[in-house]
């Protein structure tokens, strides 16, 4: 196979907190091949959210600490690059999207401002042509009558509208690879769907790879082409998507699986919740990190790391049993 895009080597992240350090990834590896889509999900606090950020060093030291890794995007080293190199990277290689864009658009500037600007980071082109080249790209990602919509600030576009814009600014420099965290959590069910099928056309049409950040197994499951499933810091699964429902072999994804709100539910039917609660990365079991959660627990998982093994879903998963739980 290829060389990778994005190749995360070992990466171990955590926080100086008051009460202690707290481990938020620890030794997550991973790759992303060019126009490869992948999914990264979890329960809030699983790491998947700080992995993203510090792709491109987006988080804030201190408190968080890299204490361990590697990261090479198209073999330069994110971790060690200089400021110069960052700025370049973000938006030139890697167009982020968030899942609130107030927090990345700028309220004093138009949307094709800020389209234009992002273009103009990384491209040597006049004024007139960027500004072009941005209302083309907001048609692209949809919005309709995009010469108008340019000249809109954040705030005069309706929530599912910002989003599109966020997205043009996240592809203003043709980046190799986008990373959207949680890009339509805030959003209702006909938007996400937009959005995501968005985010897919992208990809397909400008040959782009794809980090889909969620805690919604559902929302990464008809976008990307594989899943990487991560609980307590660690990543516990990666398996094709199209695989997720009859090829998950560890109890965590199941555990995700089974808490999906099902269509034939009955009215006042309770949902289905993983017993117990999230690990304290502060305070964080020994053996497989899922075992006070695990109904199949035995002794050797309260003492032995399980580490990532292949599976017969084309897969790998970290548990100590997956193969005779079947
Ligand atoms: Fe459960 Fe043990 Fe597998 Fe962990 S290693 S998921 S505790 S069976």
């Amino acid at each position: 196979m290829d060389e990778p895009l994005l190749s995360v080597r070992d990466l171990r992240i955590q926080f100086d907190t008051d009460g202690g350090p707290a481990v938020a990834v620890d030794g997550v590896s991973f790759r992303i091949h060019r126009g490869e889509a992948v999914g990264l999900v979890g329960e809030s606090g699983s790491g998947k959210s700080v992995t993203a950020l510090a792709l491109l060093r987006l988080l804030p030291e201190p408190p968080a600490r890299v204490t361990g890794g590697e990261v090479l995007l198209d073999g330069l080293d994110l971790l060690a690059a200089d400021e110069r190199e960052l700025r370049k990277a973000r938006g030139g290689r890697i167009g982020l999207v968030f899942q609130e864009p107030a927090a990345a658009l700028d309220p004093v500037f138009t949307i094709g401002d800020q389209v234009a600007e992002g273009i103009r980071a990384h491209h040597t082109i006049s004024r007139a042509e960027a500004r072009a080249r941005a209302v083309e790209l907001l048609g692209s990602v949809g919005l309709d009558d995009p010469a108008e919509r340019a000249r809109d600030y954040p705030h005069q576009l309706s929530g599912g509208m910002r989003q599109r814009a966020m997205i043009a600014v996240a592809l203003a420099g043709d980046p190799a690879l986008v990373v959207a965290d949680e890009p339509t959590t805030a959003l209702d069910v006909t938007l996400q769907a937009q959005i995501l099928g968005l985010l897919d056309r992208i990809r397909r049409e400008r040959g782009t790879a794809l980090l889909l950040v969620s805690h919604d197994l559902d929302v990464v499951a008809g976008v990307v082409d594989r899943v990487l499933v991560m609980y307590a810091g660690r990543l516990v699964e990666e398996l094709p998507a199209a695989r997720l429902l009859d090829g998950a072999r560890h109890p965590y994804t199941r555990g995700l699986l089974a808490c999906r709100p099902r269509l034939t539910a009955t009215r006042g039917e309770r949902l289905t919740t993983i017993p117990g609660r999230p690990a304290d990365p502060r305070d964080l079991p020994a053996g497989c990190r899922f075992h006070p959660r695990c109904a199949h627990a035995i002794d050797r998982c309260r003492d032995e790391i399980p580490r990532l093994r292949s599976s017969s879903a084309g897969g790998r998963a970290a548990c100590h049993r997956f193969e005779e739980l079947g």
